[in-house]
């Protein structure tokens, strides 16, 4: 199968409002270009190099999206290309980025990284911690960011009870948060999750963006 059919086979399963993110890191400008040509507008990378490498080599009309851990010293050099930045993991990132953004004189998305699965090598809040963070005030008073709702990745595993009851505690905690500290925050209102190996299930527990590489471009080469 081509990228535009993956790119068709995938969007016409998603349920309207649910948005493709087409995770395009590893994969050189080329089979990116293939993507945007099949109508593809959003575009994920994990690595702050590759990103800034990419980005402007490519139509000026795509949504790029930070989707990995993001360290202090590399948000200066995606600041100019990312419309949202999926993976704030801490307090302090989500301060440094709205600095940076005002710096330059933008205003982007973030969203909020949990930490649901098992592997203690993924980042983002645990639930408590996002809870506390919510309740000092972390989230408040950001003039360069909007903080556009969660994101969160489930463990790597073939049991896709444990997945989904992961899955379901992003989206539960998204209702929380919504409900008592977002409440006059309609941007807030985006769910990330679902990968390769997992998006229906996503979808099933309220995903409004789905982060898709391997389904769509084939394996990486590392
Ligand atoms: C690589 C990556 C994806 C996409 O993974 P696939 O299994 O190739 O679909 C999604 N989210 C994040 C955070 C990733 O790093």
């Amino acid at each position: 199968m081509s990228i535009a059919q993956n790119i068709e086979r995938i969007t016409t399963q998603l349920p309207e409002g649910v948005k493709l993110v087409a995770v395009s890191k590893f994969h050189p400008v080329e089979r990116l270009l293939e993507a945007y040509n099949a109508g593809q507008r959003i575009f994920g990378e994990n690595r702050a190099q590759e990103l800034a490498a990419k980005a402007p080599q490519m139509p000026a009309d795509i949504e790029w999206h930070f989707i990995g851990h993001l360290q202090k010293n590399k948000v200066r050099m995606i600041m100019p290309w990312v419309s949202t930045i999926q993976s704030i993991d801490s307090t302090q990132l989500l301060q440094l980025v709205n600095k940076e953004a005002a710096r330059i004189d933008r205003h982007i998305n973030v969203l909020l990284q949990l930490h649901v699965a098992k592997e203690q090598t993924k980042s983002g809040f645990s639930v408590n911690e996002i809870l506390e963070a919510a309740v000092e005030g972390a989230f408040n008073n950001l003039s360069n960011v909007t903080i556009a709702g969660v994101m969160a990745m489930a463990t790597f595993t073939d049991d896709l009870d444990q997945v989904a009851s992961e899955f379901e505690l992003v989206y539960n905690t998204f209702l929380t948060l919504r409900d008592k500290y977002f409440a006059n925050n309609p941007a807030f209102k985006e769910i990330s999750m679902g990968m390769s190996d997992d998006w229906p299930v996503a979808v099933e527990h309220g995903a409004t963006l789905v982060r898709i590489g391997t389904d769509i471009f084939g394996q990486r080469e590392y």
